[in-house]
């Protein structure tokens, strides 16, 4: 887990970036979320809406592809974007149940992935995994 009080600017300095209070709206947006939000959830929420959906997008599209976050294909079919907190290859779980996603900084799917490489005659470089279930909380809950 990573320090939630850190600053984000230096991550954004170091991607080239210009740190705009717009993306440092953005990313703190995202961090004070434990649920996936839609753009129109993060531009809502933003302390400074000085600019409006598009360019919203737009720097979420950027920071999928600095791994700073990532989208998620709801049951609904609608994408909502999470923070990443792992900087290497992980994956995000949701709770089908109350909504909220887990990230785990771990993958095992090594020895599928081998499989699938033999099966197919591909090099797979890299892939996504949309994972859904109950969380911790929920289950507890049911339990009871
Ligand atoms: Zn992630
Ligand atoms: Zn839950
Ligand atoms: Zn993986």
């Amino acid at each position: 887990m990573a320090d939630a009080s850190a600053s984000t600017s230096p991550s954004l300095r170091a991607a080239g970036m210009r740190q705009t209070p717009q993306r440092e709206g953005i990313l703190q947006v995202l961090r004070d979320s434990d649920r996936p939000l839609t753009v129109e959830e993060i531009w809502e929420r933003m302390p400074e809406r000085r600019s409006g959906l598009p360019t919203v997008y737009r720097n979420l599209e950027r920071f999928v592809r600095e791994g700073w976050a990532e989208s998620i294909l709801g049951a609904d079919q609608i994408m909502r974007f999470v923070r990443c907190e792992s900087r290497h290859h992980h994956h995000h779980l949701q709770c089908e149940h109350c909504g909220r996603t887990v990230e785990v900084d771990a993958c095992g799917l090594d020895e599928s992935l081998r499989h699938l490489e033999a099966l197919s005659g591909f090099k797979i470089t890299r892939h996504q995994l949309q994972l859904f279930g109950l969380c911790a909380t929920c289950r507890s809950e049911k339990d009871r």
